[in-house]
């Protein structure tokens, strides 16, 4: 019997092993995952918090329904410590016992995903500083979370806005800094604008273009932050540093396994990589942009799932490619929604595209039906090709459906001119006659 390996139970490897059983029934797969859970929505993080969700409902299967309802076999508690792809050999240790462990494969899926980067500053070792990768992290800042006051967030990218709106729903005080001049840096900065005013509106304080300086602490626990910004030391009873991530690819030390140009594990459009029948999905590898044509990371449970379908095919035999993805992501702050697809205007330039954007205010719906809502759509087309390369959407009405189109747009290969005509559905509960993204693309061709 083929043995399957699969590092990580989470978004990609769970996809990767259900799916290749299905195909192939006769497979042995085992699951190892450091955790003690597996199968996590690590997305509902922000909203476990905030108590609008319970723990149990995060969790979709204990390591023992996965068992019986699957097939595949599932060891928490085991961290891989090493591959050894020259005896198809995968060894570790158990978390709990210590008790080293070592598992034989024929086929080896690593899917890590991320971990934090911390920055070089000091006191991040403190108590009560945390970052937000997984359940585990969640589970450590819930006990914390009780009794602080006072929130310092340092990182205004998608996982610490969510959480701001989530311990602003606490009744904590939360102020955020944010080393570049905006929040949210993967938008236009006319886009995190309105971000930024939401914040402020909500009573969430905001420092910009903010150099931190340390972490200081009290005895062994944080107690403020340090920055330049002026302000002197920010009280904090909790730092959540959301200073970004990076592909979780150190088991791939000392082997063939290639490090790719933009930083992940190197991987084909069969999420193979560089060593045969070893594969990589989700967050810990590369993922093919189709826009810029190459190879860029992607930090995204949409995609890490998709590239766990097509690696688990790929294990069970069958012949699958994954076509790569675009970088759109959806999220809620506080009564926005705020949404983008593709390339920004700097992501343009940084590929050196002559890009020609545009921002529009429209209505969610028809003006007249009652609790039409604001949005703003901003699209960016590339001059010479007038394709539409990026798409952002921030409002308080439905973002996520003008975001799916113009994603869909971006995929298609759409002519701007295409897009304005798009024949999309109308009545007045639902948009208007013409939908803000026709609107927009109607503006934005104005420009070319
Ligand atoms: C707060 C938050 C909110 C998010 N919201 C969204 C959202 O709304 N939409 C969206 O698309 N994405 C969202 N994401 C991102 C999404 O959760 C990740 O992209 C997704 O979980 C990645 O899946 P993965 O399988 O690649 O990695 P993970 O889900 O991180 O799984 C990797 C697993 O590997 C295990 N592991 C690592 N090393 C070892 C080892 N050596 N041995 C054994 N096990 C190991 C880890 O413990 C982990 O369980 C969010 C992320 C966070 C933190």
């Amino acid at each position: 019997m083929e043995k399957v390996v699969i590092i990580g139970g989470n978004a990609a490897g769970l996809t990767a092993a259900a799916r290749a059983k299905r195909i192939d029934p006769r497979l042995s797969i085992t699951v190892l995952e450091k955790l003690p859970h597996i199968s996590y929505s690590t997305c509902g993080i922000p909203y476990f918090l905030s108590n609008l969700v319970t723990p149990e409902s995060l969790i979709s299967y204990s390591p023992e329904s996965f068992e019986k309802e699957r097939g595949i076999k599932v060891k928490t508690q085991v961290r891989v410590e090493s591959i050894v792809p020259s005896r198809r050999r995968v060894e570790g240790s158990r978390v709990d016992t210590g008790e080293k462990v070592s598992f034989p494969f024929d086929r080896l899926l690593v899917s890590t995903g991320v971990k934090p980067r911390l920055p070089d500053v000091p006191g991040t070792s403190l108590q009560n500083v945390f970052t937000m990768v997984n359940i585990g992290d969640a589970m450590r800042i819930r006990e914390p979370l009780q009794t602080a006051r006072n929130i310092v967030i340092v990182g205004a990218g998608y996982v610490g806005l969510e959480l701001a709106e989530c311990f602003h729903s606490l009744g904590k005080t939360v102020h955020i800094f944010e080393k570049e001049p905006q929040v949210l840096s993967s938008i236009d900065p006319d886009m995190a604008a309105i971000i930024d005013y939401e914040l402020r509106r909500y009573g969430v304080g905001i420092s910009v273009s903010a150099k931190l300086l340390a972490l200081v602490g009290n005895k062994d626990r944080v107690d403020g932050v340090k920055t330049a910004s002026g302000l002197g030391v920010m009280p904090a009873d909790i730092v959540l540093l959301d200073t970004g991530v990076e592909p979780n690819s150190d088991l791939t030390a000392e082997t063939d396994i290639r490090i790719g140009q933009a930083g992940g594990i190197a991987v084909n459009a069969n999420m193979e990589t560089t060593v045969p029948g070893i594969y990589a999905a989700g967050n810990c590898a590369e993922t093919w942009c189709p826009i810029r044509r190459r190879p860029v990371l992607n930090f995204i449970g949409t995609v890490a799932a998709k590239q766990g379908r097509i690696a688990g095919e790929n294990m069970a035999a069958r012949r699958s490619r994954f076509f790569g993805a675009i970088g759109t992501t959806v999220l809620k702050v506080f009564d926005l929604n705020v949404a983008r697809t593709g390339l920004s205007s700097r992501e343009g330039a940084m590929e050196r595209m002559d890009v020609v954007s545009e921002r529009i205010e429209a209505q969610d719906r028809t003006s007249y039906y009652p609790d039409a809502r604001k949005l703003w759509v901003k699209l960016i087309v590339e001059r010479a090709g007038r394709k539409l390369i990026g798409a952002q959407v921030v409002g308080y009405g439905d973002a996520s459906k003008r975001i799916d189109i113009a994603a869909t747009a971006i995929t298609a290969g759409m002519r701007i001119d295409e897009l304005s005509q798009l024949d999309l559905a109308y009545s007045p509960p639902y948009s208007s006659l013409w939908d803000a993204v026709l609107v927009a693309a109607q503006a934005v061709m104005r420009k070319l």
